[in-house]
């Protein structure tokens, strides 16, 4: 263990971090610490976000050298719908195909970067919830500045598919209320520890199903900004997954363990988890 870098509290029950890119390259020099770490905060079981082919590969080389343990998603991010060939494609459909792989995504629309152009966006989304219907297996979908576009895609293949996450969930109550009536879990993020950006997010967190609400981290990304004393890396990690499982359990007024079994309870039921070992 690397003594700088500051673990929050353990959690209060098994955490499942369901979104961490720890293909990253921010990861490379220490992964194994960064697993290790995850375990001793109470992490048990993480799912390893693919955002493109090659990340989607060594998602799932990192899920087989910890099997159990970490699973992956196979999908192309919006940023790089452009990417999202017939080739790629065809790779993405044998990658979900695999046991590693739990999810397909993430994929979605991305209205505030646009670094795919979005008439591809809506094309690689469309493609992916295709493949999904095809794999059987629920979509690890991407939002961000693109509500109606995107709820309006999702519609049209709502039926086929079998389920769903909204990652990263920041919207506000009228989306959360679309995402719940298209019957998708929401996936919670460091965002609602952000006491500027995030404090819409707190009242929302009632009107949460348990058996829909999801932690994730998204890290490296979305430092938890509450983490005392804080970290001298802005890197984000699955250690500190426990202090979003506290801001949902506070903005809920129901006990961390309560948030932290029926998340990894949830997260299991719709990925279709073993139990950890
Ligand atoms: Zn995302």
């Amino acid at each position: 263990m690397t003594k700088d870098i500051t673990s929050s509290t353990a959690a209060a029950a098994p955490l499942i971090d369901i979104g961490i890119n720890l293909a990253h390259d921010s990861y490379d020099a220490d992964r194994g610490e960064v697993l290790e770490r995850a375990h001793a905060a109470g992490v048990v079981q993480m799912i390893v976000t693919g955002s493109s082919g090659p990340s989607t590969r060594r998602a799932i080389e990192l899920s087989k050298e910890h099997p159990a343990r970490l699973f992956a998603t196979a999908g192309v991010h919006p940023h790089h719908a452009t990417e999202l060939t017939s080739d790629v494609l065809a790779e993405i459909e044998a990658l979900a195909r695999t046991r590693e792989v739990v999810a397909v995504g993430e994929c979605g629309l991305d209205y505030f970067r646009n670094f795919s152009p979005q008439a591809v966006q809506r094309d690689a989304f469309h493609r992916q919830l295709e493949l999904a219907a095809r794999v059987g297996k629920p979509v690890f979908l991407h939002e961000r500045d693109a509500h109606d576009d995107f709820v309006s895609i999702l519609r049209e293949h709502r039926r086929s598919l079998v389920g769903g996450v909204a990652h990263c969930f920041t919207g506000v109550g009228d989306q959360l209320s679309r995402y719940l009536q298209l019957d998708l879990a929401i996936g919670i993020t460091g965002w609602i520890c952000d006491e500027r950006r995030g404090a819409h997010l707190l009242p929302l967190m009632r009107e949460i199903p348990a058996n829909r609400l999801l932690l994730e981290t998204d890290g490296p990304y979305l430092l938890p900004r509450n983490l005392s004393p804080k970290p001298k890396s802005r890197r984000n990690e699955p250690a500190f997954l426990p202090a979003v499982a506290e801001a949902v359990a506070r903005a809920r007024g129901e006990p961390a363990e309560t948030v932290a079994r029926a998340s990894t309870q949830a997260a299991r039921g719709l990925f279709g988890l073993p139990p950890d070992v």
